[in-house]
């Protein structure tokens, strides 16, 4: 029997990502969708301006949008919400028994929340306990992914991190007019135009990956001890972040050491072989002009990051460019694969 899931914010650019990842999923099916006043009582198919370049699902055209409060007729809620919003409904979903998988920033750096990539801090997955006693929780709780310009990142991160240690990141993003959610950016800012500037998403980058490469000890995240300095811009590209990153590392190691510790990448959901796990979570490209976000950005349907440029730099170790699709592996992707864990785990 498939497990049923309600979308939160189930009309807007992630939400409409979860429900075409999730037609005939293995695992799921989805029961109840969710969004704001604006669209409460309508069916999906009147509320929303579906702008992916595949036709709407069929099973989810008639489904009546409800409130992002509980009750809502499913066993476990993906949410894609603005994080103010998310603080209150993830909160009350997780309250009211329901997991909570969110692709929001509202409580991922909370101290007994997870902040889940699966191919690299699955055990974090055991904070739920933590929470559920702090917060009084029954049945329900709150796992979280990351933002969307540190996942990516951190996929290439965590090979080095594993394998040479990390003592700095600097990383300069070129993000995708999706990321800033349907209608977003006003074409008038970004045609023409680089915008040097995405409210509180510097924060988040420099301050996700420590806790996701960190170490769980005595119920707690102890972080990784690197810093990471970010620039972000936005910039007129449809989908899929450029990050252009230098490192520096704790010991020597070779341009090729580099490439076989990025390449040889993967972890339990593709031991697992959960249906949403790409095949090769990290790809190197050699091409002197690569990654790109027109040609990288769908590398193993949008879950991989694609790494390239690898050379050395002459103030950090080394420096290359990746890329991560972000309303794919940035967060509906990562959302769905996350879930696929929690059921593979027996946590729901
Ligand atoms: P979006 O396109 O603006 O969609 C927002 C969704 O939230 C819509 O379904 C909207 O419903 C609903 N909503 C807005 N205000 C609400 C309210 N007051 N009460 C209940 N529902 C409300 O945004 P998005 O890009 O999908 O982003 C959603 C979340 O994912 C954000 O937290 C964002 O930071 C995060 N995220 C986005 C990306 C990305 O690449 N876009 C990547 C990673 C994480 P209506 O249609 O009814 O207004």
């Amino acid at each position: 029997m498939k497990r049923r899931i309600g979308i939160l914010g189930a009309t807007g650019i992630v939400g409409q990502r979860v429900i075409h990842m999730l037609r005939d999923h293995p695992y799921f099916e989805v029961t109840a969708l969710a969004a704001s006043d604006r669209s409460e009582g309508k069916t999906f198919v009147e509320a929303c301006n579906w702008r992916l370049p595949f036709d709407m699902p069929e099973n989810v055209k008639s489904i009546k949008l409800r409130p992002c409060m509980p009750p809502l007729d499913c066993d476990i809620v993906i949410a894609s919400l603005p994080s103010d919003i998310a603080l209150t409904s993830e909160a009350a979903f997780a309250q009211a028994g329901f997991p909570v998988i969110s692709n929001s920033s509202a409580f991922r750096m909370e101290a007994d929340v997870p902040l889940i990539v699966a191919e690299i801090n699955p055990d974090h997955l055991d904070l739920i306990q933590v929470q559920k006693k702090n917060r009084g929780y029954d049945r329900g709780f709150m796992i979280t992914n990351p933002n969307c310009t540190t996942i990516a990142l951190v996929l290439a991160l965590a090979p080095l991190h594993r394998a040479f240690g990390l003592e700095a990141v600097m990383v300069t993003s070129m993000q995708a007019v999706t990321g800033a959610g349907y209608p977003g950016v006003a074409s008038i800012d970004i045609i023409d135009n680089v915008v040097p500037h995405i409210g509180g998403e510097e924060e988040k980058v420099e301050q996700e990956p420590q806790k996701i490469l960190g170490r769980l000890a005595n119920g707690a995240v102890e972080d990784a001890p690197f810093k990471v300095s970010a620039q972000c811009n936005r910039v007129n590209v449809q989908d899929g972040h450029l990050e252009s990153v230098r490192v520096k590392l704790s010991r020597p190691a070779s341009i090729n050491d580099l490439k076989v510790a990025l390449e040889s990448f993967t972890g339990l959901p593709q031991e697992l072989k959960l249906p949403t796990a790409p095949r090769r979570p990290v790809i190197v490209r050699t091409e002197k002009d690569r990654p790109q976000p027109r040609l990288d950005r769908d590398a193993e349907n949008g879950m991989a990051t694609v790494i390239g440029r690898i050379s050395k730099d002459t103030i950090f170790d080394y420096k290359f460019t990746l890329i991560g699709h972000n309303t794919i592996r940035g967060a509906a992707g990562a959302a769905i694969l996350n879930a696929e864990l929690l059921a593979a785990r027996d946590l729901i």
